[in-house]
């Protein structure tokens, strides 16, 4: 089963502004920022606004057109950063062994240089 959503984690407090953030896309579905430890020349997260834990819950849960709203904004915010032609990585870190730090669904989208395979 899943957490329960906790409406103090950080993402939280970002998206109501209570937390700044360097902000790069916004619309009624998504907000993108840039990560505070970027491990690429472009390093941004891009969360749903709703209250969801996780890719698991979000897909779970999640109505089709909040769904098709957020997959839309991560390729906007890509193409928007100029990683499409070059190239990016996207990652979705879940849970314990996926290594998932703060509770609410984010997508790392990694660019700007070749990133090189991913063995794990
Ligand atoms: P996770 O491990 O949960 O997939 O990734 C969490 C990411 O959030 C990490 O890359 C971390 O650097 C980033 N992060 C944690 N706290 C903050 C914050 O307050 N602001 C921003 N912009 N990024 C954060």
């Amino acid at each position: 089963a899943t957490l329960p959503y906790d409406d103090d984690n950080i993402f939280a407090r970002i998206l109501r502004g209570k937390i700044p953030a360097k902000r790069v896309y916004e619309d009624a579905h998504a907000l993108a920022f840039h990560d505070i430890a970027p491990q690429a020349p472009v390093h941004v997260l891009v969360i749903p606004k709703g209250r969801y834990v996780s890719w698991d819950d979000f897909a779970a849960t999640a109505d089709d057109t909040e769904i098709a709203g957020f997959v839309r904004a991560v390729a906007t915010v890509a193409r928007e950063q100029g990683l499409v032609e070059p190239g990016y990585r996207l990652l979705a870190n879940v849970g314990s062994h996926g290594g998932q730090e703060v509770p609410h669904l984010h997508v790392h989208l990694f660019g700007g240089r070749a990133l090189g395979r991913m063995v794990a």
